[in-house]
This record gives structure tokens, sequence and C-alpha cells, in this order.
């Protein structure tokens, strides 16, 4: 009972937040800034910042996880860091000669209100940037926001310094995944090369954040999207932007520089979610969705239904980003689940928008809340209140489950406790099938542990 003190009774809080449904912007924009090819991500503050957001992705992705920081000490906290960073910049380009440098602010520097653009500038000014290197910059106080506006954000800066516009548009399309893990990029890559879609995909974190054992130790390693491929962004003739909260910010940015036009989509995650991205991609582009992907959605829609009774009317307790969300709890209803509580503590009003026309239809009594004080503490209480059969969120959910005995489905980040989200996608129809897989898994070693003697089958 480690969560003991949380009572049944809610009470609406103005401005205690207790386990938040989110981490800080920087985290987002440092996983964002790993899709790009020879990038090295750098944390405008001090070196604790920086600590803790490296050690939250490399306990995710389990894969060292490089980043620089500007170390900043009492000085630099209060006559502003514009000295450390143009000393890191300079340290980072001499020691480890990255393409590019991502830099992100913290909620320090923000405080003391430093101008990384204008700081850049000098550096450049100054001849302190060597010739061809290239640096983005991103503004990400972490007392708004989330991981989720980080990682948007500097999507949207990376947008901003590699888009070159042209007025002749080529066969391809710009494909901005959201934030997903790098086997669900290496999926969404697979299925536009299946339809014969060229395209250019950032960011790109497949091969830097999943690499292959080779007994070497590469600091940039070979995957992310390149500096050349990104340029080329602005000559795409279309753009999908896939999650609202994690890419829209990032295509409208293309649009402004390149006139390119966007489709912001949900999340390829489930079988309708999945369908709509495909028929617009086909629609788009004129290329057909050909037989090879119809029949791994014949195989997803299989599986479902075979295992139809264990799904039907189980209701389920979900929590963690908002575009994952969305999918996820539309997948839900479509196998006949009941999503009754839902929270992410990212803010933004199109929240709960999206998530009545997705749920009030279907479960009319179901609890959904975003921001600061939609928390974990809150979804405990919703539970205490209106028991689940199954709980879906990362990893900080196994404390609800093993106090409230709930079947636990670890999906979102971060998962710090297991592994496998880094190597198998939960987008595309593969993806239907490995989220229906582990929530039967969860839900039928439930049923197992549960069973009497003579109700115990060997058959399922
Ligand atoms: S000080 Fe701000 S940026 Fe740094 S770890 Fe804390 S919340 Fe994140």
């Amino acid at each position: 009972m480690l969560l003991r003190h949380t009572p049944a009774e809610v009470a609406e809080r103005k401005a205690l937040t207790i386990n938040p449904a989110k981490t800080c912007q920087p985290i987002g924009a440092m996983y964002a800034s790993f899709g790009i090819h020879g990038c090295l991500p750098h944390s405008h503050g001090s070196q604790g910042c920086c600590a803790y957001h490296r050690s939250t992705l490399t306990r995710h992705y389990k894969e060292p996880v490089m980043a620089s920081t500007s170390s900043f000490t009492e000085g630099a906290s209060v006559f502003g860091g514009q000295s450390n960073l143009i000393a890191a910049l300079n340290t980072i380009f001499t020691v480890y000669n990255p393409d590019v440098v991502a830099v992100h602010t913290t909620c320090l520097s923000e405080t003391i209100g430093d101008d990384v653009t204008q700081i850049k500038k000098k550096a450049f000014d100054d001849g302190k940037i060597p010739e061809g290197k290239r640096i983005v910059n991103v503004s990400t106080p972490s007392y708004v926001g989330s991981h989720v506006t980080g990682f948007a954000g500097m999507c949207a800066a990376i947008a901003k310094e590699f888009c070159v516009p042209t007025e002749e548009k080529t066969d391809q399309i710009n494909l901005i995944p959201g934030w997903v893990e790098p086997a669900d990029m290496r999926e969404l890559k697979r299925l536009m090369k299946e339809m014969n879609v060229p395209m250019v995909m950032y960011p790109d974190t497949s091969g830097v954040l999943d690499t292959p054992m080779t007994g070497e130790h590469d600091m940039f390693p070979k995957g992310g999207t390149t500096i050349e491929q990104l340029e080329t962004t602005g000559s795409s003739f279309h753009t999908f932007a896939l999650g609202k909260f994690g890419s829209e910010d990032a295509a409208r940015e293309i649009q402004r520089i390149a006139k390119t036009p966007f489709d912001v989509m949900d999340l390829p995650i489930g079988i309708r979610a999945t369908d709509r991205f495909l028929m617009k991609v086909s629609e788009i582009t004129g290329m057909p969705v050909p037989d090879s992907i119809t029949d791994e959605r014949g195989r997803a829609v299989d599986l479902i239904a075979d295992m139809q009774q264990y799904f039907s009317g189980k209701k389920v307790a979900l929590f963690g980003d908002p575009d994952q969300l969305f999918a996820l709890t539309e997948f839900l209803l479509d196998i006949d689940m009941k999503p009754v509580h839902i929270v992410s503590g990212t803010p933004g009003k199109y929240f709960s928008q999206k998530m009545s026309e997705i749920i009030d239809d279907e479960v009319p009594t179901a609890n959904y809340r975003n921001g600061s004080r939609a928390d974990t503490f809150l979804l405990h209480q919703w539970i205490k209140n209106e028991p689940v059969d199954l709980l879906i969120g990362n990893s900080y959910g196994k404390y609800i489950a093993r106090d409230e005995d709930i079947p636990f489905v670890r999906m979102g980040f971060p998962i710090v406790d297991r592994i496998g989200h880094q190597y198998f996608p939960t987008v595309g129809y593969s993806g239907a099938i490995r989220i229906a897989e582990n929530i039967l898994n969860a839900l039928m070693d439930r049923q197992d542990r549960d069973a009497p003697e003579e109700r115990f089958e060997l058959v399922m």
C-alpha cells in the first residue's frame, strides 16, 4: 500500500499537483534532437537538469544518451549564461564535432531571461562556430507545458532552421511522426515504403536510440534525419503531422516557410486511426494501399474478433500523452472495452474537445481531464470511486496497480521497469496486434491467477 494515503473523496485543488502525469519540457526537446543525424542536444541551464533529462531518456531507451550542458553556477544564475553557452559551444565543436547542436533552455535560464537566439548570433558573429555547423534553439521553460510541448517546440525549431523553401515541389511528402518510439518510426517508414511513397520523416530516432551492439561506442549513431534530408522538406508537396499536440507546430512552420499544405492526423494507433492515415496518404499521393498492408489489417481484425470475449465490457483507466490517448481510447472502444477514467498532464483546451468527440456518446459517464491538476493522484481517486479491470500508462502506474490490485499494461513515457517498448511498434496494424496482445496477456494472466481450481482452464 505505497499510496495508502490517497483518499477516495475527491477535493478540487487549485494549486497543488500530486504525482504528475507528465514530465518536463526539455526531455521532449532532447528526444526530438536525437532524431537529427549527428546532433548533440545541449541543455542551457544547470548540470542537475541535464543529468535528470539524460537519465530519464537512458532509463526508458536503455541506451547511452549524450547531451551537453551550460553548467550554470551561482554566477551564471545571477548574471546570465551567455559566456557559459559560448564557451560550451566552443568546447562541443572542438571535442565532439557534431553537425548540429540543438539548444533547449531550462527553468533557470528562462527565469533569468537568457535570449538564446541573441547568444547564438553572437557566437556566429564572434567566429566561435566552425564553418558549416548548425545550431537549433528552442525555449523550454518547464513551469509551463510538458515533455510533449518541448518535443513539439523542438520539431518546429528544426523546421525553422532547416526547411528551405522552393517554388518547384517534388513528389515527396513530409512525415512528422509525433512522439513515438524508435520502433514506431521504423514502422512508419516501412509502411510508406510498402506504399511506394517517397518521403522525408523527421525526427527519426530509429538507429539512434535503438542501436545494435557492435562493441564500439558511436557518439553519433548512423540513424536520424540528415541535414540534407531536412533541407528538402521545403520542396515536399505535402506534410502529414501525426498528433496535434506533438507535430502540428512543425507542420505549420513548414507551411509558413515553404507554403506546403498539411494534414494533422491522429497517431495511427489502433485500426481506425491507421485506416484514416493510410487512406489519406493514398488519397493525397495517389498511391494505393497494397495487399500486403490490407492483409496486416485483416490479421489484426482477426485476432481481435477471436479474443472478443476477453475484451468485451472491461473497464479501463488510462493516462499519458494526449496524442496517444486519443487514438488509444478510440481503439479500446473499437474492441468493446470501456475507457472510464483518462488523464493527461499535458495542458491544452483541445484535449477535452477531442476526447468528448471520441467518448461522450460511447461512455457518457467517462471521466477525462488534462493539465496540471490532472495527475495520477486524481486518477487513483477516480479508480477508488469506480474500480476498473485494467490500467494503461507509463511505469508510474505500477503503484496504483499494486495498491488497487489491477492488471497493468505499460504504454507511454517513461517506461523504466520493463523492456520491449522501444523495439516493438504500437503504430499501424502490427502495432494494434501488439497492443491487443499486451492487453490480453494482462487480462488472461489475471483470470488464471484468480480462477478457482475447478475453473482453471488450459485452453483459453
Ligand atoms: S528545474 Fe525545470 S527544467 Fe530543470 S529538471 Fe526541474 S522542471 Fe525540469
